[in-house]
């Protein structure tokens, strides 16, 4: 049986809801909805509601709600920022803008952050930490708030792949000063382009990234200070506020379909593959991506490609410290290296059928078996 599975397939979400988006779109232009208006309101204070946050502010990606969380938090020359090289590289990007040095270190077995390596890498110029919760599962957040506590160092959250996914009872972006998400297309709510947000419970880094968003422009018109336009386009925002109604019945689908590769390749001992769905809620995993640790991995992808079914590799296959152009080799963080060289995402998107779950499992099987 020859087939063909998709890595995303955004075509077949839209066919779903066509006649809402559209809706959507047809009344805010008709309202002449543009800039910062309800539709913004009503998405962010959703969004808050969602993540049990006082307060969530739209932003244009979540690059842009890093940057702003680091500036609005007071940090800049002379500072250091610890986070993981296994991220997007705008985790670094946003640091460097904010005028801070990235300090990289190694992640654990769930490929997230060692708490660990945190702890090792604090100098006294350490001012925050920035843990990435990858691929829908947080970090040892407990943990890693402690060791953030217990040293006086700020915490932002990059939650950009883990929106509804909680720890101990407590969700991702909800666990310190600020958590940062975004809304690009393949993330676990994606708009029709780019969006990102802030969400905090401090009523003044909500109004200074407010004010960062929009000019440095306070609501009676004054410029308070030098700054960007990363406002949230209010068209998406209105889409997202629809979308964000379908995210839970989303976030448990992702789940049932990691539950099936769970099933269906733990059977091949040469694999590592991500916790599976667990129910004690301690911990709600939401599976942003499904990466596999896999040997001969280049050949499995050539493998799986033959038989149709698409992958990626993360990050190009590559960890923030190993491109070279950003002159981060100062670093060397093996573990990360290892994961690089072997790791691989199957297809992971909640129009995922079950049969072709298994038909992508079992070409999986047929590479090694
Ligand atoms: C997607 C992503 C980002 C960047 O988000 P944008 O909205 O594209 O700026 C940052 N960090 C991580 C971990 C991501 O996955």
């Amino acid at each position: 049986m020859s087939r063909s599975v998709r890595f995303v397939d955004y075509p077949l979400q839209f066919a779903q809801m066509e006649g809402e988006i559209l809706g959507t779109i047809r009344e805010t232009l008709r309202g002449g909805d543009l800039i910062l208006r309800r539709q913004t309101e009503a998405f962010e204070a959703n969004l808050a509601a969602f993540c049990g946050t006082r307060y969530a502010v739209g932003l244009s990606n979540c690059t842009d709600a890093l940057h702003l969380a680091l500036r609005a938090a007071g940090i800049g020359a002379g500072d250091e920022v610890i986070t993981s090289s296994h991220t997007f590289v705008a985790t670094a990007a946003a640091i460097v803008h904010a005028g801070a040095r990235p300090v990289l270190v190694e992640v654990g077995a769930d490929h997230n952050v060692d708490p660990s390596a945190i702890a090792e890498a604090i100098t006294p110029r350490t001012r925050a930490i920035i843990p990435v919760s990858l691929n829908g599962r947080c970090c040892d957040l407990p943990r890693i708030k402690a060791i953030a506590d217990r040293n006086d160092l700020i915490l932002i959250e990059d939650s950009a792949q883990a929106l509804g996914a909680s720890v101990a009872g407590k969700k991702a972006g909800s666990w310190g000063l600020a958590g940062c998400f975004s809304f690009y297309p393949a993330k676990l709510l994606g708009a029709y382009g780019d969006a990102g947000a802030l969400v905090t419970d401090d009523a003044d880094l909500a109004e200074r990234v407010r004010l960062l968003r929009n000019h440095g422009r306070t609501p009676d018109g004054r410029i308070a200070l030098w700054s960007f336009n990363c406002r949230i386009d209010n068209l998406q925002a209105a889409l997202l506020d629809v979308k964000l109604r379908h995210l839970p019945a989303w976030l448990a689908r992702r789940r049932a379909i990691a539950a099936i590769y769970h099933a269906e390749l733990s059977v091949l001992p040469m694999l590592v593959l991500p916790p599976p769905p667990v129910e004690d809620g301690e911990r709600y995993d939401v599976y942003q991506n499904y990466e596999i640790e896999a040997p001969d991995r280049d050949g499995l992808v050539s493998h799986l490609k033959a038989s149709g079914v698409d992958t990626l590799l993360p990050w190009g296959g590559k960890a923030v410290h190993e491109f070279a152009d950003l002159h981060l080799g100062e670093f060397h963080l093996p573990r990360t290296e290892r994961i690089m060289r072997s790791s691989l995402m199957l297809p992971m998107f909640p129009e995922l059928q079950d049969d072709e779950v298994r038909y992508v499992a079992r070409a999986v099987r047929s590479f090694y078996c």
